[in-house]
């Protein structure tokens, strides 16, 4: 399960303070030190755990919670607050265009989830805004993708843009042409994605951007990847003005490095997560509820 090692490592730490009237700067020490040594285990950027530990220590220091009937309990929400300000404080949903299409790109490496997210993503707004979406094939160097993609559009009754061309480019623009015509009130894009990021893939996604104007451009990331995740965002928001992420595989038993580092480095909001390989397996990412699942 993912964040398994993370939560019991983080529970342990958290229990010692528990039940104690006084709280001694010893044991906000003692706490701080695991808790350090729990999210560095996990994988979270270092520079993302040193600021983390300053903040706990500090307000754990302070009058208010020392003075309070139950300091234990005070410091246990603290790190449950600085948890979801790690990840981001408030939900964050898509951009809405003022007039349709809503536009929605899927970017990211290869393997990470982008086809299958681009169906889990239509399901989700048929469910929940009674949406008309149309699909976008752009990820034209991978057949299988195409089919991949034709496969789901036929599973969720939603029409699939394809075409036989090179240029992914023109392929968008006619795409658009045509949810224009069907009066489409979502576009998503699926496009390619590489082991690596590389120059030609970057080109081609900027191209496929000039052409569609996304409202959204949504990085899909492999929660089992780690920290490396932040890397692999920032190159792509260098080169593409990223609005969301979308966290895949947080079924596996990931350790929690992506999911706690990705906002507090990049600055980008996780929007959705992805927990299987089901269409349904799609939900919205509250800061706060991941916090919580991960204090137990
Ligand atoms: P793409 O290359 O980025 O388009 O990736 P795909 O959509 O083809 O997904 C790659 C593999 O990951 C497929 O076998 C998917 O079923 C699987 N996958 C995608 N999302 C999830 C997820 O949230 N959980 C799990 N367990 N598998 C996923």
């Amino acid at each position: 399960m993912a964040f398994e090692n993370l939560s019991e490592r983080l529970q342990k730490a958290l229990k010692n303070l528990t039940g104690k009237g006084k709280i001694s700067e010893a044991d906000i020490n003692d706490a701080s030190r695991e808790i350090r040594l729990a999210l560095l285990e996990a994988d979270v950027n270092f520079k993302v755990v040193k600021d983390f530990i300053k903040k706990i220590k500090k307000e754990a220091l302070g009058k208010e919670v020392q003075d309070s009937l139950n300091p234990g309990q005070q410091i246990i929400k603290i790190v449950d607050d600085e948890l979801t300000k790690m990840m981001g404080e408030e939900a964050v949903s898509l951009n809405k265009s003022p007039h349709i299409p809503t536009i929605i790109m899927m970017v990211g490496l290869q393997g990470t989830g982008k086809t299958t997210t681009v169906g889990k993503l239509a399901n989700y707004l048929m469910k929940n805004e009674k949406a008309r979406p149309l699909l976008i094939a752009g990820d034209i160097y991978r057949p299988a993708a195409i089919e991949q993609l034709k496969q789901i559009g036929q599973q969720l009754d939603v029409p699939v843009y394809s075409e036989d061309n090179q240029d992914v480019a023109e392929i968008v623009k006619h795409g658009l042409e045509e949810a224009d015509k069907n009066k489409n009130d979502y576009v998503l894009i699926d496009t390619a994605g590489r082991l690596e990021i590389d120059e030609q893939l970057m080109d081609e996604l900027k191209r496929v951007t000039e052409v569609a104007h996304p409202d959204n451009t949504l990085l899909v990331v492999d929660a089992m990847t780690g920290q490396a995740a932040t890397q692999v965002a920032e190159g792509f928001n260098n080169d593409l003005d990223l609005t969301g992420i979308v966290l895949t595989k947080l079924d596996g038993d990931t350790r929690g490095g992506a999911a706690l580092s990705i906002r507090a480095v990049t600055g980008l909001p996780i929007i959705f997560t992805g927990q299987g390989e089901k269409l349904t397996d799609l939900s919205t990412f509250h800061p706060d509820r991941m916090a919580s699942r991960i204090l137990g």
